[in-house]
């Protein structure tokens, strides 16, 4: 679905060099396709394959709008939004964050480390990832094409 790489894919590794990270693809619940069914509703982002502890980085230039809550029964888990100067609204989920709201951000900076979101479901069934998605106005648009 996707090609090419874009910052959204990068991540550094345990030496800190910049990797590409590599799309969830489908395991054991589902698809981490944007668009993908979730039963009555759609994926409204993309997953990207992450190992716990990776670096992610920004894949935009803005400020740190949010340090979010994914799930409201378990606040170990965190988000990070990246508002743009054109107001897009980029969040990657599953991200411990280590900068602090009100940051500008440039891209390529590291926002955070991936968090270890499988042992949550199933982590024999789930890769690890981070899901990335951005918002205009209140809809969700296709990260690989923001
Ligand atoms: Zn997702």
């Amino acid at each position: 679905m996707i090609e090419g790489i874009f910052p959204s894919r990068r991540a550094n590794d345990e030496e800190g060099d910049t990797v590409v990270l590599e799309h969830r693809g489908i395991d054991g619940y589902g698809s981490g396709a944007y668009g993908a069914s979730r039963g009555d509703r759609t994926h409204k982002g993309i997953d990207f394959k992450a190992p716990a502890g990776t670096a992610i980085l920004s894949p935009v230039d803005g400020v740190v709008s949010k340090l979010g809550y994914p799930y409201s029964d378990d606040f170990s888990y965190r988000y990070v939004e990246v508002t743009t100067r054109s107001g897009r609204k980029h969040r990657l989920f599953y991200v411990d964050p280590i900068v602090q709201l009100g940051d500008k951000i440039a891209v390529g900076q590291p926002l955070g480390l991936a968090q270890h979101i499988a042992a949550r479901y199933n982590e024999h069934l789930m890769n690890n990832h981070i899901h990335y998605e951005v918002m205009v106005g209140h809809d969700y648009i296709n990260p690989a094409l923001a």
